[in-house]
């Protein structure tokens, strides 16, 4: 590995020494309520129809449902078990007080984008690095990069892209791949980073110059990875971002 590639890990560990000395010798850090983002997706994406992804919480089951297309939101309609707006197992790791909102969005041609955003709670744990949650299973990340997202009226929004494909197997032996995109950036308070390490940067910042610990959200976008894909995350974006932004 490149002295290069270390360059960011210790900067970071230097500042997460100097928080936890900092941190020792102060009497509390302030915990702030806002992300710099709402917790919001809206219903339609141009011609996208959104649908609210709700998650059967009896490990048995683990169905998905859409809450518009229930007549009771609370109670899975085949095994009477919790829907909850996160899976059994994004639930088992992230801390009860994080926020999930997850919808699927589905074009007229068939194709279908998912957004989501998740709300760190207030041990700032629940949010990890996308890369880790995002591998495994058949599923692999083929190459990431940055993108530029223009936005009117200010620079552009850098966002991290994962080119990614999922490998299975069918009842018959046949493997299947499916090539698809992951695509994120982090939102918190007056901060904005695609970057995992720029948001550890920034955290421990706030929390030696600002004496705050501000929340903060991860918003993402993923789906198939067509020849248009790139255009698809940019219009999607375009959308999407000015309705979360805060009045
Ligand atoms: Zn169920």
């Amino acid at each position: 590995m490149e002295a290069r590639q270390f360059k960011p890990y210790i900067i970071v560990i230097g500042l997460m020494v100097l928080t936890s000395v900092v941190l020792a010798f102060t009497v509390d850090v302030t915990m702030s309520a806002e992300a710099g983002i709402q917790v919001y997706l809206p219903s339609r994406v141009q011609d996208w129809v959104g649908r609210e992804v709700l998650y059967c919480q009896n490990p048995e089951h683990q169905r998905t449902y859409f809450a518009e297309e229930l007549s009771n939101r609370s109670v899975c309609p085949d095994c009477g078990a919790e829907l909850f707006m996160m899976s059994v197992d994004e639930r088992r790791v992230l801390p009860p007080d994080t926020i999930i909102h997850k919808k699927q969005y589905l074009h007229p041609s068939g194709e279908n984008v998912v957004a989501s955003i998740v709300l760190s709670g207030a041990d700032r744990s629940s949010i990890h690095r996308p890369e880790l949650c995002l591998t495994g299973q058949g599923q692999s990340i083929q190459r990431s990069w940055t993108h530029e997202v223009s936005l009117p009226g200010r620079e552009p929004l850098q966002i991290m892209v994962l080119d990614m494909r999922r490998r299975w197997r069918d009842r018959d032996g046949v493997e299947h791949v499916h090539p698809f995109y992951y695509a994120y950036w982090f939102v918190g308070q007056n901060r904005e980073t695609h970057s995992h390490y720029g948001r550890m940067l920034w955290m421990a910042y706030d929390r030696i110059v600002h004496n705050v610990a501000h929340r903060w959200a991860y918003i993402a976008v993923t789906g198939a990875r067509n020849d248009d894909y790139v255009e698809q995350i940019e219009n999607f974006i375009q959308t999407i971002y000015p309705q979360m932004a805060l009045n």
